[in-house]
């Protein structure tokens, strides 16, 4: 009862407009999580307040959610953060010049910390600062010592994520420099004998500690040598532990909610960045080159806001605009994003680092200097944000057009040229058919003869009921491919390089926009527009169904990628892997990355997408040195195995057994473009949409 008298003030209608959102689907929501009581269940992100997890786990409550909980399960922390009294309480006596040596323990606490906190001045004041460090940071610009220490991938380490659940960390290679495991160091100083140190100290620290704490427990016939290998081998150990309390709501923590305050101005959000976390991959330059998901904006951070939100500044995309909050400020360009509630702007972490790399040093603006210190309610959501216009204006370089929403031909050009094809489940269940039925317009007369493919053929299928849009398909083919950064002025001029490109359209209204996701590789077309207009044949088809390269035949024309209708096809405008950008690519240790199983291409030449005919070339000859028949699922290509959603299929279309066929024959299957008969051998599986 006194739940429903705390809520009576406030009315679901008013809340839609005030959040710009749809009633009807405010509405549906509710509807919809009554229906499915005690199977739903509502999560509340992770910026969010203390105060809205209380309410969202009373919501969860009420729907009976909360039987879903794993009680038999629970995140364990086995240590204990610090909070803000001792962070506060550290600085002041740094300030005062009461503390001798400060250690930074694999952390970044200058470019981290809330400006409010005055650590870096602080820092200035204790005489020994020392900082182990896997590269250059702000912080180790402040230290009179920097330790190097191993990068992750060459580390020994243990987790423990949850009740009874043991993970392990092994390296997969040996320290390439002179560095040494962090928790190495820890032990010989814990110890104060340097004399301890050698380069297995850290790994048989961990084996005596899983042979007395988890070996010991479980009991097993076999001897701990075995156990080790097969934990080693499986990376996981389930031990029987039981949970030590299962929380309980307590409905007096919902009704302590304050009022929340009233707010003027615009609220700010905080975000770690999509492609640099909070900073520490801001030098890479895979990552940096690769599109945001929605926005595909580049190499750079920015202000997202609603077209309202603009209107109302007097300001356009590439303006400039300053930020102000918590006596702090920031200058950083405005991005009109779809979809952005009014009066509410968001901007990306992670960016405007210095003393960090070649990559990362000076791209984009670091925003955390408007974070919330550790008290406030919430430190990435900043209230009473002042936002004023500069007048001055900074290009941001998107990979996709901008403002298509404001073009009505190009707003719906993805459906009606049979590029995104989407339907409702209803609309499925319906009619299975529908969107066979929809294609059988666009199948044109071929005027081309058929060609008959005997063996294998090879063809990939992308679900898009599926993909997420994440994007890591992409960075596998960047790095299974060696495929070049070229940085943020080649990829204005529509000089990126990447091999996979995942489509973002808008559809609907800048409100309310409708999203569609599509990856878009070299579609490996049987009949290829790239191979007719080649003119000295250096494209061309294999008997297994390949849209082929030849570099060495290649005369840089372009004709192939002018009449490639999906445009997927890359021109090497330089000779990007040793010659540019002073030959980045072959500096220590870049050019330890490349992978030696793939043709080197130079300038002048076009490349694309092989359907990783390396991995095929691979399977073919362990295929002959066992003496079978090659088979389709013998070879996965880079992009399938890293699909964390596993939206790609790949494999021989010729089998009717396979994967591919079936998802190539399934009735959601459609190929791009079908209208211009290129036949092309990547299916896209149509979305289904609720609504
Ligand atoms: S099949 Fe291979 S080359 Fe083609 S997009 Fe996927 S990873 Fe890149
Ligand atoms: S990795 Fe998979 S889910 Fe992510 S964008 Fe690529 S295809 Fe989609």
């Amino acid at each position: 009862k006194r739940v429903v008298e705390l809520l009576s003030g406030y009315s679901l209608s008013e809340f839609a407009e005030k959040a710009s959102v749809n009633l009807k689907d405010v509405r549906m929501l509710a509807s919809d999580l009554l229906k499915y009581r005690r199977s739903a269940i509502v999560y509340a992100g992770d910026k969010l307040p203390m105060d809205v997890h209380i309410a969202v786990n009373l919501l969860n409550e009420v729907i009976e959610g909360t039987n879903l909980y794993r009680t038999d399960q629970s995140t364990v922390t086995n240590y204990q953060l610090s909070n803000e009294e001792d962070w506060e309480s550290l600085i002041s006596d740094m300030d005062s010049g009461r503390v001798g040596v400060v250690i930074h323990f694999d952390s970044n606490p200058v470019y981290h910390l809330p400006q409010g906190y005055k650590y870096a001045s602080a820092l200035k004041k204790v005489e020994t600062v020392v900082t182990l460090a896997q590269s250059h940071t702000e912080t180790t610009q402040m230290s009179n010592w920097v330790l190097p220490i191993n990068h992750d991938l060459e580390s020994w380490n243990d987790y423990k994520t949850r009740t009874g659940f043991f993970s392990m960390q092994q390296p997969v290679i040996y320290p390439l420099y002179s560095t040494r495991q962090k928790e190495a160091v820890l032990l010989v100083w814990i110890d104060q004998d340097t004399k301890k140190f050698n380069e297995d100290l850290y790994h048989n620290y961990l084996m005596d500690r899983w042979q007395n704490e988890i070996y010991k427990k479980l009991n097993l016939a076999v001897d701990f040598k075995t156990f080790w290998y097969s934990a080693l081998h499986d990376g996981v150990v389930f031990v029987d532990e039981l949970v030590s309390s299962i929380p309980s709501y307590k409905i007096d923590a919902f009704y302590n909610i304050p009022k929340p305050p009233r707010t003027n101005g615009y609220t700010l959000i905080l975000s770690q960045s999509y492609v640099a976390g909070d900073g520490r991959f801001s030098n890479n330059g895979w990552l940096q080159e690769l599109p945001h998901p929605v926005t595909k904006v580049v190499w750079d951070n920015y202000v997202a806001m609603s077209q309202r939100t603009a209107g109302t500044l007097r300001v356009n995309s590439n303006d400039v605009i300053k930020l102000s909050a918590n006596g702090r400020e920031v200058k950083l360009p405005v991005l009109i994003q779809p979809g952005m509630a009014d009066d509410t702007v968001m901007v990306e972490l992670g960016y405007g680092r210095t003393n960090t790399g070649t990559v990362a040093d000076e791209v984009g603006v670091n925003a955390n200097v408007l974070m919330n210190s550790f008290k406030s309610p919430s430190r990435w959501i900043v209230s009473n944000v002042l936002l004023e216009p500069t007048g001055e204006s900074y290009q941001l370089v998107t990979t996709m057009e901008h403002h298509s929403l404001d073009n009505v031909l190009l707003n719906e050009m993805p459906f009606n040229r049979g590029i995104i094809r989407e339907g409702t489940l209803h609309e499925y269940e319906k009619n299975p058919d529908f969107i066979r039925k929809e294609r059988e317009g666009d199948r044109p007369k071929s005027i081309y003869k058929k060609f008959e493919y005997t063996g294998i053929k090879w063809a990939m299928a992308i679900d898009l009921n599926k993909c997420t849009g994440c994007s890591i398909c992409v960075i596998s083919c960047n790095a299974e491919n060696n495929i070049p950064v070229v940085g943020k002025d080649q990829v204005s001029v529509g000089r990126e390089m990447q091999w996979l490109r995942i489509d973002r359209y808008y559809s609907g209204s800048p409100d309310l926009p409708r999203v569609s996701l599509q990856p878009m590789l070299c579609q490996q077309c049987d009949n290829a527009p790239c191979e007719n207009v080649c003119p000295v044949a250096a494209t061309t088809h294999s008997p297994d169904g390949l849209n082929m390269m030849v570099y060495n035949r290649c005369v840089g024309t372009r004709y192939c990628s002018n009449n490639c209708p999906y445009k997927v096809r890359r021109f090497n405008f330089f000779n990007f892997r040793d010659h540019f950008e002073s030959g980045y690519y072959n500096q220590q240790p870049v050019d330890m990355m490349y992978n030696p199983e793939v043709t080197v291409r130079s300038r002048g030449v076009m490349e694309k997408c092989t359907f990783c005919i390396q991995r095929i070339i691979e399977a073919k000859q362990e295929a002959i040195q066992e003496g079978r028949q090659l088979k389709g699922n013998d070879v996965k290509t880079a992009c399938q195995q890293a699909c964390p959603a596993e939206a790609i299929t790949f494999g021989d279309m010729n089998d009717p057994e396979s994967e591919v066929s079936k998802e190539r024959e399934h009735p959601l299957g459609y190929y791009v473009l079908e209208s211009l008969d290129t036949v092309p051998n990547v299916t896209y599986k149509a979305k289904l949409r609720n609504t």
